[in-house]
């Protein structure tokens, strides 16, 4: 409350927040205007959901480097499809809800088998924490035991790296993934959903079939990126799994519409218009404060 402004990634976050000024300090809040009261002061609130710099992404995905890579990762696939995570290693992400709903989609779908490769990559994250290394075990153990059940001397159904990936190679793999499964049980935005979207421009010029992206609907990311995404609640495993075999077995037509929605919202929400959104807020606070109020503003 010391600032003039404060953005939120969606409006529910900003309600919340409002709601707690209310419920916990007695402010004085006016949710129409989304102000705050805060001694002598008033304090915006609004959602200034961040995007990507998405042209970047899409260029860096269609230059000849990345081409050959994608091609090296698509041949050593054969003629599997390609279902990718990328997270730091979190609670929230909800990477053992994921493995979890590989392994039920594989034990429903015995057909699958050698038909896809699901690829985890996991950030380091907060190794210092008890809580944290504890998750790492179970994950690792949670990846041996799909791979024990499903997988065969020449087949293995999950591959996971624990590092951190250059952008280039992580720019390569989005472009290279069939789906993209984003299931965090909760998440401020998710910028990875935006990522994997803005490296899929221009694939079908490439003779590669169009991603599909698998979304949490706990998520900013599904709020900004409307009904492009397959949205599903990432408690729910077998919702989970049926998703990612919907994903799997979409047909070229229904990806590129969904990848074209996509497509235009991540360019309508990329990282540029946020910035001219949230200063020229910021401006207009600015202006409102006026040299009256400026002698309350404990930053002066
Ligand atoms: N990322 C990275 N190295 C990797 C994998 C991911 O730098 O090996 C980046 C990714 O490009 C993205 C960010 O980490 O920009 C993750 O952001 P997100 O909003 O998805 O999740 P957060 O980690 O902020 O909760």
């Amino acid at each position: 409350l010391g600032a003039d402004l404060v953005g939120f990634h969606t409006e529910q976050y900003a309600g919340d927040f409002l709601g707690c000024c209310s419920r916990l300090l007695g402010a004085r809040v006016d949710h129409a205007r989304q102000v705050v009261e805060w001694q002598g002061r008033e304090v915006r609130v609004g959602a200034f959901p961040i995007g990507i710099e998405v042209d970047e992404f899409s260029a860096q995905a269609t230059s000849a480097t990345t081409r050959e890579k994608v091609a090296r990762i698509r041949q050593g696939l054969g003629a599997a499809q390609l279902v990718l995570g990328v997270d730091r290693l979190d609670y929230s992400k909800g990477i053992l809800e994921r493995l979890r709903a590989v392994d039920a989609l594989l034990e429903r779908h015995p057909e699958l088998r050698r038909k896809i490769v699901f690829l985890q990559i996991a950030v380091p994250s907060r190794t210092q924490v008890q809580e944290y290394r504890d998750l790492k075990r179970e994950i690792d153990e949670m990846v041996g035991r799909v791979n024990g059940r499903h997988g065969a001397a020449d087949w293995t159904p999950v591959r996971y790296l624990y590092r951190s990936i250059p952008r280039p190679d992580l720019v390569s793999y989005y472009r290279a993934a069939d789906v993209c499964l984003v299931n965090p049980l909760r998440d401020g935005m998710n910028l990875v959903a935006m990522e994997y979207v803005a490296c899929q421009a221009g694939k079908v010029a490439d003779r590669l079939k169009d991603g599909v992206l698998v979304l949490s609907e706990l998520t900013g990311a599904a709020s900004v990126l409307g009904d492009g995404p397959l949205l599903i609640n990432p408690f729910a495993i077998q919702e989970t799994a049926e998703a990612l075999e919907r994903a799997l077995a979409m047909d070229e037509g229904e990806r590129r519409t969904r990848m074209e929605k996509l497509l235009a919202s991540v360019r309508a929400h990329d990282v540029h218009g946020w910035l001219e959104r949230i200063l020229s807020a910021a401006m207009q606070s600015e202006k409102r404060r006026g040299a009256g109020a400026r002698r309350h503003d404990p930053l002066h």
